[in-house]
């Protein structure tokens, strides 16, 4: 599982949390797998993908997972490497909280100066005040409810008036094909370094706790994927590499609604924590049996 996917971003979206696929979608999918290389196949596969915004050129797959349609064949050799593993029985049974990897390293806020993080609310990308003010005070709740867990883990989050001078942006998109929200990970070019909120977030049919939804993408800031991302049954797979850092928490903030798993109030368990405090004080993943 080497292959890296430089381009991808993080989208927590209903369908994926209760991870629908459609029969054909999923089809489109496994031929896609077998033949990356055949343009006509990955193309049909394409077709079944939501790309947000609309004429992006962004494509979401998984549900969760943002990737440009250059990136789309070395995904789906990455996805035929981790389905070659579990077909031979050698992939690893998932762990949380599990850490993006990138270049063979942990993905995460790795120096102290890194960790003193800045944004721009970008208000004037929201539809209403209100909504503004829901996302905004969802947003520092999140962060609250990391930065409390860990203080000596460093990591800050201060509002700043410009976008110029802030480490990222939050926005609202109005894409009402759009996921709930969007987060990046630490590897990502700066310029994708946006939370982002959809019509999705404001639906008064959403599950979620808003404030879950922004602890949830926080995690992905701080490096950490989805918990359930390798061989929970019921839950996607997903594509990249990565590495379990304590054992698997079904109720963990990183977990979708799938396999038995996940929660709607996105908190974070006694797991979460520990395995935040593991990489941000020491560097590396806390001592567990598997
Ligand atoms: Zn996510």
């Amino acid at each position: 599982m080497k292959a890296i996917l430089a381009g991808l971003a993080l989208f927590l979206t209903h369908s994926s949390m209760v991870s629908a696929q459609t029969a054909d979608a999923s089809e489109a999918l496994k031929a896609a797998i077998e033949n990356p290389n055949d343009d006509e196949i990955v193309e049909e596969f394409i077709e079944t993908l939501i790309e947000a915004p609309q004429g992006s050129g962004f494509f979401i797959v998984e549900g969760d997972i943002i990737i440009t349609r250059g990136e789309v064949p070395s995904y789906l050799r990455n996805r035929q490497l981790v389905d070659d593993e579990e077909a031979a029985g050698s992939a690893k049974v998932s762990s949380e909280l599990i850490v993006n990897i990138v270049a063979g390293k942990y993905d995460f806020l790795r120096e102290p100066e890194d960790r003193n993080l800045t944004y721009f609310f970008d208000q004037s990308t929201f539809r209403s005040s209100e909504e503004a003010e829901l996302t905004l005070s969802s947003f520092v709740n999140g962060a609250t409810s990391w930065t409390n867990a860990c203080p000596e883990c460093g990591v800050s989050f201060t509002r700043v008036e410009s976008a110029e001078e802030a480490s990222f942006v939050i926005a609202f998109l109005d894409d009402i094909d759009g996921p709930i929200a969007r987060a990046f990970f630490p590897s990502y070019p700066k310029d994708m370094w946006r939370i982002e909120v959809f019509p999705a977030y404001f639906s008064d049919t959403m599950s979620f706790d808003r404030t879950g939804v922004m602890r949830h993408e926080i995690g992905h800031i701080l490096g950490f994927r989805h918990e359930h991302i390798n061989d929970v049954p019921g839950c996607s797979s997903e594509g990249g590499t990565y590495k379990p850092i304590t054992p698997y928490t079904p109720g963990s903030v990183m977990h979708y609604l799938c396999g038995e798993g996940g929660s709607f109030d996105l908190g974070l368990r006694s797991s979460d924590i520990e395995g935040f405090r593991c990489l941000y004080t020491k560097g590396d993943q806390c001592m567990f049996v598997e």
